[in-house]
């Protein structure tokens, strides 16, 4: 299995175009878990049931419920991959890095200031089948695969704190793990699309 990279940053940093475009670069897999819940809750299946009441609330899903999806995904790639969204927790990164032994993964970390995620979030838009992020104000279709484009639940004012809390509380010790073992590159996440993705990209 090749080496993997874990894309960590808070909710509304860009984390999920950025690591769609960096996996498309690399020509890797890539598994966002909040695209994978919102596509569960959407069809109703068991993890969708399983996760509606966290999702709801703005809460981070229990790990017993990530842990075991996440694992074996990355157990069935036989080429380099990309987590987006995961790990949220040092009980997540442990757990990854127990089953992926020696070949453990870099992280990369998008920084944006609290206040500018609280502007962007309002303007934030989703399409409903590929999940591509948008801008309102722009179209109403997905530009990629024409599908409608809506505001995620979880991004009203409340939920959105409460993500935002919640990314404070237990993904800063996560971020803090992979420095210490160093294996974080943070990069600067304020600024136009195309100028975080040349940071990321390096
Ligand atoms: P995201 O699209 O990455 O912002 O994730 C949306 C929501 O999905 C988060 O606010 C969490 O409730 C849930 N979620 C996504 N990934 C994880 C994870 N690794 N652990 C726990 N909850 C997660």
């Amino acid at each position: 299995m090749k080496k993997g990279l874990v894309f960590l940053g808070p909710p509304a940093s860009g984390k999920g175009t950025q690591a769609q475009r960096l996996a498309e670069e690399l020509e890797i897999a890539c598994l966002s878990t909040g695209a994978l819940l919102r596509s569960a809750l959407s069809v109703g299946s068991p993890l969708g049931e399983k996760a509606k009441p966290f999702l709801d609330r703005g809460e981070y899903v229990p790990d017993e419920i990530m842990v075991p999806i996440v694992i074996e995904w990355v157990s069935n790639q036989s080429e380099g991959w990309l987590l987006d969204g995961f790990p949220r927790t040092v009980h997540q990164a442990e757990a990854l890095d127990r089953a992926l032994e020696s070949n453990q993964p870099q992280a990369i970390v998008l920084h944006v200031p609290d206040d500018e995620l609280r502007k962007r979030v309002i303007r934030r838009l989703e399409c409903e089948s590929c999940h591509r992020v948008s801008r309102s104000g722009d179209d109403e279709f997905c530009p990629d695969c024409g599908g409608l484009l809506n505001t995620r639940d979880d991004d009203s004012p409340e939920k959105f704190e409460s993500r935002l809390s919640e990314f404070h509380r237990l993904v800063f010790p996560t971020i803090q793990y992979y420095c210490d073992r160093g294996r974080a590159r943070i990069v600067n996440g304020v600024g136009s699309l195309d100028d975080v993705w040349r940071r990321v990209r390096i």
